[in-house]
Protein backbone atom coordinates (compact mmCIF):
# COMPACT_ATOMS: atom_id res chain seq x y z
CA UNK A 1 0.00 0.00 0.00
CA UNK A 2 1.04 3.39 -0.72
CA UNK A 3 2.18 5.62 2.02
CA UNK A 4 -0.66 8.49 1.05
CA UNK A 5 -3.38 5.69 0.68
CA UNK A 6 -2.06 4.49 3.93
CA UNK A 7 -2.40 7.46 5.81
CA UNK A 8 -5.23 8.70 4.01
CA UNK A 9 -7.20 5.31 5.37
CA UNK A 10 -5.68 5.85 8.76
CA UNK A 11 -7.15 9.01 8.75
CA UNK A 12 -10.73 7.99 7.59
CA UNK A 13 -10.47 5.05 10.33
CA UNK A 14 -9.32 7.90 13.02
CA UNK A 15 -12.23 9.99 12.00
CA UNK A 16 -15.20 7.60 11.74
CA UNK A 17 -15.88 6.54 15.50
CA UNK A 18 -15.57 10.45 15.85
CA UNK A 19 -18.53 10.83 13.92
CA UNK A 20 -20.57 7.92 14.52
CA UNK A 21 -20.43 8.72 18.62
CA UNK A 22 -21.22 12.24 18.28
CA UNK A 23 -21.62 13.54 22.00
CA UNK A 24 -25.28 14.89 22.05
CA UNK A 25 -27.09 16.42 25.15
CA UNK A 26 -29.70 14.73 26.88
CA UNK A 27 -33.34 14.63 25.32
CA UNK A 28 -35.22 16.46 27.02
CA UNK A 29 -37.81 17.82 25.14
CA UNK A 30 -39.60 20.70 27.66
CA UNK A 31 -39.61 23.97 28.51
CA UNK A 32 -36.09 24.94 29.66
CA UNK A 33 -34.53 21.34 27.84
CA UNK A 34 -32.85 20.26 24.35
CA UNK A 35 -35.32 18.38 22.28
CA UNK A 36 -33.36 16.18 19.89
CA UNK A 37 -35.23 15.45 16.75
CA UNK A 38 -34.38 13.07 13.97
CA UNK A 39 -34.33 14.71 10.38
CA UNK A 40 -32.94 12.59 7.90
CA UNK A 41 -30.69 9.21 7.79
CA UNK A 42 -27.13 9.86 6.93
CA UNK A 43 -27.17 7.01 4.29
CA UNK A 44 -29.91 9.08 2.50
CA UNK A 45 -28.81 12.63 3.17
CA UNK A 46 -25.59 13.02 2.05
CA UNK A 47 -25.57 16.72 3.15
CA UNK A 48 -26.26 17.95 6.73
CA UNK A 49 -29.99 19.13 6.29
CA UNK A 50 -30.78 22.85 7.56
CA UNK A 51 -33.20 23.24 10.30
CA UNK A 52 -34.84 26.52 11.85
CA UNK A 53 -37.34 27.20 14.74
CA UNK A 54 -39.12 30.30 13.69
CA UNK A 55 -36.54 32.94 12.32
CA UNK A 56 -33.70 31.39 14.31
CA UNK A 57 -31.31 28.30 12.53
CA UNK A 58 -30.75 25.63 14.73
CA UNK A 59 -27.81 23.05 15.21
CA UNK A 60 -27.93 19.82 13.19
CA UNK A 61 -25.66 17.16 13.71
CA UNK A 62 -25.00 12.97 12.91
CA UNK A 63 -25.49 10.63 15.37
CA UNK A 64 -24.74 7.21 14.48
CA UNK A 65 -26.61 6.91 10.93
CA UNK A 66 -28.81 10.09 11.84
CA UNK A 67 -28.98 13.62 11.19
CA UNK A 68 -30.34 15.11 14.46
CA UNK A 69 -31.54 18.71 15.05
CA UNK A 70 -30.46 20.03 18.62
CA UNK A 71 -33.07 22.17 19.43
CA UNK A 72 -32.87 24.54 22.66
CA UNK A 73 -36.65 25.06 24.57
CA UNK A 74 -36.99 28.28 26.04
CA UNK A 75 -38.25 28.49 29.36
CA UNK A 76 -41.35 30.13 28.02
CA UNK A 77 -41.78 27.55 25.51
CA UNK A 78 -46.02 26.58 25.33
CA UNK A 79 -46.37 22.30 26.15
CA UNK A 80 -47.55 20.94 23.01
CA UNK A 81 -46.89 20.13 19.05
CA UNK A 82 -44.43 22.20 17.99
CA UNK A 83 -42.44 22.10 14.57
CA UNK A 84 -39.10 22.85 12.75
CA UNK A 85 -38.26 23.90 9.39
CA UNK A 86 -36.47 21.52 7.18
CA UNK A 87 -34.58 21.90 4.32
CA UNK A 88 -33.04 18.81 2.93
CA UNK A 89 -31.29 19.18 -0.21
CA UNK A 90 -33.78 21.61 -2.33
CA UNK A 91 -37.13 20.22 -0.39
CA UNK A 92 -38.49 22.09 2.29
CA UNK A 93 -40.61 20.39 4.50
CA UNK A 94 -41.70 20.72 8.52
CA UNK A 95 -40.99 18.12 11.20
CA UNK A 96 -43.32 17.84 14.22
CA UNK A 97 -42.01 17.62 17.82
CA UNK A 98 -43.97 17.80 20.85
CA UNK A 99 -42.28 19.34 23.88
CA UNK A 100 -44.24 17.92 27.48
CA UNK A 101 -45.12 19.94 30.34
CA UNK A 102 -42.15 20.83 33.02
CA UNK A 103 -42.90 21.93 36.80
CA UNK A 104 -39.70 23.65 38.46
CA UNK A 105 -39.15 24.18 42.20
CA UNK A 106 -39.42 27.49 43.65
CA UNK A 107 -36.42 28.97 45.71
CA UNK A 108 -36.69 32.07 47.97
CA UNK A 109 -33.83 34.59 48.62
CA UNK A 110 -33.21 37.28 50.66
CA UNK A 111 -30.53 40.45 49.54
CA UNK A 112 -29.86 42.61 52.07
CA UNK A 113 -28.66 45.36 49.35
CA UNK A 114 -32.68 46.50 48.37
CA UNK A 115 -31.13 48.52 45.83
CA UNK A 116 -30.55 45.40 43.85
CA UNK A 117 -34.13 44.33 44.42
CA UNK A 118 -36.11 48.00 44.13
CA UNK A 119 -34.06 49.58 40.94
CA UNK A 120 -33.92 53.36 40.98
CA UNK A 121 -34.86 54.57 37.79
CA UNK A 122 -31.22 54.56 36.47
CA UNK A 123 -30.43 51.59 37.32
CA UNK A 124 -33.64 50.94 36.10
CA UNK A 125 -33.02 51.57 32.87
CA UNK A 126 -29.21 51.03 32.76
CA UNK A 127 -30.73 46.91 33.30
CA UNK A 128 -33.42 47.38 30.87
CA UNK A 129 -30.45 48.24 28.08
CA UNK A 130 -28.68 45.34 29.23
CA UNK A 131 -31.45 42.75 28.98
CA UNK A 132 -31.44 44.18 25.10
CA UNK A 133 -28.03 43.84 24.68
CA UNK A 134 -28.12 40.34 25.63
CA UNK A 135 -30.68 39.49 23.90
CA UNK A 136 -29.19 40.23 21.08
CA UNK A 137 -25.66 38.09 21.76
CA UNK A 138 -27.88 35.31 22.50
CA UNK A 139 -29.26 35.37 18.66
CA UNK A 140 -25.90 35.13 17.21
CA UNK A 141 -24.90 32.58 14.39
CA UNK A 142 -21.73 31.66 13.57
CA UNK A 143 -21.58 28.25 11.43
CA UNK A 144 -18.64 26.56 12.39
CA UNK A 145 -17.85 22.43 10.80
CA UNK A 146 -18.30 21.30 14.22
CA UNK A 147 -19.49 22.07 17.93
CA UNK A 148 -18.42 20.02 21.10
CA UNK A 149 -21.98 19.86 23.08
CA UNK A 150 -19.96 17.40 25.93
CA UNK A 151 -19.95 20.63 28.05
CA UNK A 152 -17.55 21.06 30.80
CA UNK A 153 -18.40 21.97 34.26
CA UNK A 154 -16.88 25.86 34.27
CA UNK A 155 -15.62 25.07 37.65
CA UNK A 156 -15.50 22.32 40.34
CA UNK A 157 -18.37 23.06 43.24
CA UNK A 158 -21.36 22.09 44.43
CA UNK A 159 -24.52 22.72 42.39
CA UNK A 160 -26.22 25.50 44.31
CA UNK A 161 -29.02 26.83 42.08
CA UNK A 162 -30.21 25.01 39.33
CA UNK A 163 -31.35 25.96 35.69
CA UNK A 164 -35.31 26.82 36.00
CA UNK A 165 -36.43 27.17 39.58
CA UNK A 166 -38.55 29.83 39.86
CA UNK A 167 -37.20 32.84 42.01
CA UNK A 168 -38.32 34.91 44.67
CA UNK A 169 -36.01 38.00 46.13
CA UNK A 170 -37.35 39.32 49.35
CA UNK A 171 -41.08 37.76 48.45
CA UNK A 172 -41.18 39.60 45.02
CA UNK A 173 -41.46 37.28 42.38
CA UNK A 174 -39.11 37.60 39.99
CA UNK A 175 -37.53 36.06 36.60
CA UNK A 176 -37.33 32.48 36.76
CA UNK A 177 -33.80 30.60 37.23
CA UNK A 178 -32.10 30.66 33.67
CA UNK A 179 -28.60 29.43 34.74
CA UNK A 180 -26.71 26.71 36.82
CA UNK A 181 -25.16 28.69 39.89
CA UNK A 182 -21.87 26.75 41.00
CA UNK A 183 -20.58 27.34 44.67
CA UNK A 184 -17.28 28.68 44.30
CA UNK A 185 -14.76 31.06 46.50
CA UNK A 186 -14.18 34.38 44.84
CA UNK A 187 -11.15 33.81 42.51
CA UNK A 188 -11.49 30.25 41.59
CA UNK A 189 -10.33 29.80 38.29
CA UNK A 190 -13.37 29.47 35.47
CA UNK A 191 -12.66 27.75 32.54
CA UNK A 192 -14.42 27.83 29.02
CA UNK A 193 -17.04 25.12 28.86
CA UNK A 194 -15.68 23.81 25.20
CA UNK A 195 -13.35 25.69 22.37
CA UNK A 196 -15.04 28.48 20.77
CA UNK A 197 -14.58 32.86 20.34
CA UNK A 198 -15.40 35.20 23.18
CA UNK A 199 -18.48 37.04 21.77
CA UNK A 200 -18.49 39.58 24.38
CA UNK A 201 -16.90 40.81 27.75
CA UNK A 202 -19.47 43.08 29.56
CA UNK A 203 -19.68 44.57 33.25
CA UNK A 204 -23.86 43.68 33.66
CA UNK A 205 -25.80 45.48 36.97
CA UNK A 206 -27.64 41.94 37.28
CA UNK A 207 -24.72 39.76 35.84
CA UNK A 208 -22.27 41.69 36.85
CA UNK A 209 -18.92 41.01 35.21
CA UNK A 210 -19.45 38.29 32.30
CA UNK A 211 -18.07 36.13 29.58
CA UNK A 212 -19.88 35.18 26.28
CA UNK A 213 -17.77 31.96 24.41
CA UNK A 214 -19.93 31.41 21.08
CA UNK A 215 -19.23 28.09 20.36
CA UNK A 216 -20.48 27.54 16.96
CA UNK A 217 -23.78 26.86 15.10
CA UNK A 218 -25.91 28.63 18.27
CA UNK A 219 -24.57 27.20 21.18
CA UNK A 220 -23.31 30.00 23.69
CA UNK A 221 -22.05 29.77 27.37
CA UNK A 222 -21.98 32.23 29.71
CA UNK A 223 -20.18 33.06 33.03
CA UNK A 224 -21.20 35.57 35.78
CA UNK A 225 -20.40 37.65 38.35
CA UNK A 226 -16.71 37.08 37.84
CA UNK A 227 -14.11 38.89 39.99
CA UNK A 228 -11.85 39.26 36.85
CA UNK A 229 -11.84 39.00 33.13
CA UNK A 230 -8.90 37.15 31.67
CA UNK A 231 -9.94 37.79 27.77
CA UNK A 232 -11.26 39.89 25.49
CA UNK A 233 -14.19 39.65 22.63
CA UNK A 234 -12.75 37.70 19.21
CA UNK A 235 -10.20 36.22 21.24
CA UNK A 236 -10.20 32.16 20.30
CA UNK A 237 -10.33 29.96 23.52
CA UNK A 238 -9.46 26.24 24.17
CA UNK A 239 -11.78 23.81 26.06
CA UNK A 240 -10.62 24.11 29.85
CA UNK A 241 -8.58 27.63 29.50
CA UNK A 242 -9.10 29.84 32.10
CA UNK A 243 -11.31 33.10 31.47
CA UNK A 244 -11.48 34.80 34.21
CA UNK A 245 -12.15 34.49 37.91
CA UNK A 246 -15.11 33.87 40.35
CA UNK A 247 -16.36 36.26 42.17
CA UNK A 248 -19.70 38.21 42.85
CA UNK A 249 -20.22 41.34 40.95
CA UNK A 250 -23.55 42.18 39.93
CA UNK A 251 -26.83 41.01 41.81
CA UNK A 252 -25.63 38.18 43.66
CA UNK A 253 -26.03 36.71 47.59
CA UNK A 254 -23.26 35.69 47.83
CA UNK A 255 -19.71 34.26 45.61
CA UNK A 256 -20.67 31.59 43.05
CA UNK A 257 -20.76 31.11 39.42
CA UNK A 258 -23.40 31.58 37.24
CA UNK A 259 -23.39 29.51 34.23
CA UNK A 260 -25.62 29.85 31.43
CA UNK A 261 -26.12 27.62 28.28
CA UNK A 262 -27.76 29.24 25.19
CA UNK A 263 -29.00 27.12 22.26
CA UNK A 264 -30.79 28.97 19.13
CA UNK A 265 -31.48 31.86 21.13
CA UNK A 266 -32.76 29.52 24.10
CA UNK A 267 -31.82 29.59 27.53
CA UNK A 268 -31.34 25.68 28.59
CA UNK A 269 -30.17 23.63 31.39
CA UNK A 270 -26.95 23.58 31.27
CA UNK A 271 -26.96 20.08 33.32
CA UNK A 272 -27.98 18.59 29.85
CA UNK A 273 -24.67 19.16 28.54
CA UNK A 274 -22.48 17.95 31.12
CA UNK A 275 -21.42 14.52 30.91
CA UNK A 276 -23.27 14.41 27.30
CA UNK A 277 -24.63 11.09 26.23
CA UNK A 278 -24.93 9.56 23.13
CA UNK A 279 -28.68 9.50 21.79
CA UNK A 280 -28.75 5.27 21.40
ZN1 LIG B 1 -27.51 32.08 38.96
Amino acid sequence: MRPLVANCLRFILLALPLLAHASLPENSSVPGGVALVPLCSVSVCAAAPQAWSGKQPVLVTADHDEWVAVVGLALDTTPGPHELRVKIGEETKSQQFAVNAKEYPEQRITLKDKSKVDLSPADEARAKREIAAIMKLKLEWRATPDTDLALMLPAPGELASRFGVRRFFNGEPRAPHVGLDVAVKRGTPVSASAQGIVLAVADYFFNGKTVFVDHGNGLITMYCHLDRIDVQAGAAVSKGQRIGLSGQTGRSSGPHLHWSVVLNGAMVDPELFVAAKPLH
